[in-house]
């Protein structure tokens, strides 16, 4: 094909010419939040906004606040924790390292006896 045409050099999605990409970048206050599982999380805030004192954490869904050495305690309901969450919470790995070798047991002793076949 011969010829320019009168779309070339511009792509799907781009600003008007001459505008840069994403414009200015508004004032950002950082702000750091810490949740009950030590996670911290720095969302970013306008700077002329007040930040609030409570936020959700990404990473578990716990409440988070700015008090590093106090974090809100977890709700009692916690819809986006998993049942291994809890677990996790509830147990160290090395006791469930334990409660994994008692059961493996238990499943052995059971096929031993041929309670259990597969
Ligand atoms: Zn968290």
């Amino acid at each position: 094909m011969a010829g320019g045409s009168a779309i070339r050099g511009s792509r799907v999605g781009a600003g008007p010419m001459g505008e840069a990409e994403r414009g200015d970048t508004a004032p950002r206050l950082y702000v750091s939040y810490f949740c009950s599982n030590q996670h911290e999380t720095r969302p970013a805030f306008s700077a002329d906004v007040q930040a609030p004192e409570t936020w959700d954490c990404p990473r578990c869904g716990l409440p988070a606040n700015l008090d590093q050495e106090n974090p809100p305690p977890p709700p009692k309901i916690t819809p986006y924790k998993t049942h291994l969450a809890y677990v996790k919470e509830r147990r160290s790995d090395k006791e469930a390292e334990a409660i994994l070798t008692e059961a493996l047991e238990a499943l052995q002793a059971r096929r031993a006896a041929g309670e259990v076949i597969y």
